[in-house]
């Protein structure tokens, strides 16, 4: 396998789930909920297969879940985009996310990510032969904070394109109005496109309100926005996703996506749709039942030792296991923790490049989901205790 910088390896994901599984740990680790999203939307799907919907759909998608989508941008957000030519439905956020780096950059390009990054980002770059380039997000009194002075020296005239996450995982940041703006100033400057990975869109807390990019002044022609049905609808393995914006940002997307998957899964279509337009009830409810798990693993987490910074968004708590016992080096702690302590979390180096300043920044800590039941929550902080 051609791996420039070891960036195309197996995932942390797998290896942390598969550990929790021979261990028998409580899986903090991969964030996926532990139980399913609501019954109508899953029955929507079934009654799909029953219906019919068994064969390729559209390599664009469905024509009502395009529509679905682009009235949700207009409702959430107030942007328009046109379902025919400036929505695409893709196999998850991730081929999206795939599909947009490898037909926007190549050799020659960079490309430029916050740090720490999804780990699909910088394989997706190896692969696409372009050069990255991180902006590092830096712990402190107001969570993990995006580093300005750092963004505006990384984009310069070779950068192509700049992946924005917020709510970004893995620090549960949601990005301000005024980070965003310096990203848009930036982007604008560089004649760079934006891509911006918002599978987290819906689940904000404390008031923390999400802010496409493509809602800033000037940013709607150069931003192609992706998102998931996965979270927001707890359906993780349904791998719906899709991405909106300009017609030929699209179409460069949708050129690479027919090679890749030619189409997503027929039957969860239809039902994607059905809960983009009738399911706000059921995100509200997930986002505060999100709201109080996070706040029982994070005071978990810091009665057990952790220095934790408390996300405004998204499935995950990073926190700082330096003051633990053999928590300095927060990769090996990861691995060694189901075997050791029954709980499985990630080490927040998997989402950093080797060597860089936020790797050594960020070496001993680790990120903890609170997308499981109490139980499974309140049986991890247990464990967690009895290591001090
Ligand atoms: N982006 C981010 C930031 C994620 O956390 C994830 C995984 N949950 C994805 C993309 C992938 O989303 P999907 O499962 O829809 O491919
Ligand atoms: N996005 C999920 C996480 O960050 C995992 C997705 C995956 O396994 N690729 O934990």
């Amino acid at each position: 396998l051609i791996a420039p910088d070891g960036a195309v390896r197996p995932t942390i994901f797998a290896e942390m789930t598969a550990l929790a599984q021979q261990t028998g740990a409580a899986n903090l680790g991969q964030g996926f909920p532990d139980s399913d999203g609501p019954e109508w939307i899953r029955e929507a799907a079934v009654r799909a297969i029953r219906e019919g919907a068994n064969q390729y759909p559209p390599g664009r998608g469905i024509p009502r879940l395009r529509a679905a989508i682009a009235s949700h941008q207009r409702r959430h957000y107030g942007l328009e985009v046109d379902p025919e030519r400036e929505v695409l439905v893709t196999a998850g956020a991730t081929e999206a996310l795939t599909a947009a780096i490898l037909a926007l950059a190549g050799p020659g390009n960079e490309v430029v990510t916050l740090e720490p990054f999804y780990d699909s980002y910088a394989a997706c770059i190896a692969l696409a032969g372009a050069r990255h380039v991180t902006v590092p997000l830096v712990p402190g009194p107001e969570g993990f904070r995006l580093d300005v002075a750092a963004l505006d020296a990384a984009v310069g005239e070779r950068t192509r394109l700049i992946v924005v996450n917020t709510p970004h995982n893995p620090t549960g940041t949601v990005l301000t109005g005024s980070e965003l703006a310096r990203i848009a100033a930036a982007a604008v400057r560089a004649d760079a496109v934006v891509v911006t990975d918002e599978v987290y869109e819906h689940l904000v807390f404390d008031g923390a309100a999400h802010m496409p990019l493509a809602t800033l002044p000037g940013m709607a022609e150069r931003t192609l926005t992706v998102s998931s049905a996965g979270k927001t609808f707890s359906v993780t393995g349904w791998k719906v996703g899709w991405a909106s914006g300009p017609a030929e940002l699209v179409e460069a997307v949708l050129a690479v996506k027919q090679y890749l998957t030619y189409s997503g899964g027929a039957p969860f279509q239809p039902a994607i749709a059905d809960a983009l337009e009738a399911g706000d009830g059921e995100v509200a409810a997930l986002r505060d039942s999100l709201r109080r798990r996070r706040d029982l693993l994070a005071a978990g987490l810091r009665d057990a030792g952790f220095e934790t910074v408390v996300p405004q968004g998204t499935y995950f708590v990073c926190a700082d296991a330096a003051a633990l016992p053999d928590g300095a080096d927060g990769a090996e702690f990861a691995r060694s923790l189901p075997g050791r302590a029954g709980v499985a979390c990630v080490p927040v180096s998997a989402f950093c490049r080797a060597g860089s300043e936020a790797a050594t920044a960020l070496s001993s800590w680790a990120r903890f989901t609170f997308v499981k039941d109490e139980p499974t929550l309140r049986t991890a902080i247990g464990r967690l205790l009895a290591l001090r």
